[in-house]
């Protein structure tokens, strides 16, 4: 498959993506809110816009819904759930999605930033797994709860769908925080080397950077429950966190709450 990343140059820092099939020139729009921008890079291409994906209902991902249907005829799909005007296809957490020949997606059902959101998990023809996540993980953070989400829900996702996922995924979020996240990693995990590690990386690394579950897994504090130093930094904070067997959940909950005020 190809994939174009597509910032979307605004205050939120948006990132659209284009995912097309190398066969058919058929194309997917995620969250295309960029929509001069996403139908330029479709042109130059010679893709088709088939169908527009909206990974959750928040405005800055569906905004550009209506206009990208009328220039292209493009099918939105978006979870079953989710309140969001035209929907032509409604997608489950078991469906797949296919664009052209040669991509297939599998849809996950990932609630917590809110509670119709998914994500897309696809291997490439070179057996190489993408995942487009929408505001549910960020590099090295995840999204908030504060506008219809719920932070159990989050975790749920985050263990249940997360943890089967291969190491070499490629993570492609709905927005770029990645050095805003870095810092807060940092400031609840210092000692972590990985962190220092990958700030020092993007100081120098062209962007749009393109982590991995791999990396994710170093640096990002909602997959590192199991950290000592980030359980003493919420103790020391004044998270009430039980005294024995600190379930992975409890830091995880801490975690978003710590987030939600830095
Ligand atoms: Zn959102």
């Amino acid at each position: 498959m190809h994939i174009e990343i597509i910032d979307a140059q605004n205050r939120g820092r948006n990132y659209n993506y284009l995912i097309a099939c190398p066969e058919t020139k058929e194309a997917l729009a995620v969250d295309p809110i960029a929509v001069d921008a996403c139908l330029n890079i479709a042109n130059e291409r010679g893709w088709k816009i088939t169908h527009i994906v909206n990974t959750h209902e928040h405005i800055d991902h569906t905004g550009g819904n209506e206009a990208m249907r009328e220039a292209t005829d493009a099918k939105l799909c978006a979870h079953y759930l989710a309140p969001i005007n035209n929907v032509d296809i409604k997608l489950h957490g078991d469906h797949s999605l296919q664009i052209g020949n040669t991509v297939k997606f599998e849809v996950l059902d990932t609630p917590g930033h809110t509670l119709s959101h998914i994500c897309l998990f696809a291997y490439d023809l070179n057996d190489v797994p993408h995942l487009f996540t929408g505001d549910m993980l960020f590099n090295a953070g995840c999204g908030n709860c504060l506008h219809g989400g719920d932070v159990d829900k989050l975790y749920e996702s985050f263990s249940e769908q997360f943890e089967r996922l291969p190491d070499e995924t490629h993570i492609y979020p709905g927005h770029d925080y990645i050095d805003n996240n870095l810092r807060f990693a940092q400031s609840v995990e210092p000692h972590n080397p990985h962190i220092k590690g990958l700030q020092d990386k993007l100081l120098t690394h062209p962007r749009p950077y393109v982590s991995t579950l791999h990396v994710e897994r170093l640096v990002n504090p909602f997959f590192r429950e199991d950290s000592n130093e980030i359980e003493a930094s919420l103790r020391a904070k004044g998270f009430e966190l039980p005294l024995e067997q600190v379930r992975r959940k409890d830091i995880f909950l801490a975690l978003r709450e710590l987030r939600n005020s830095w």
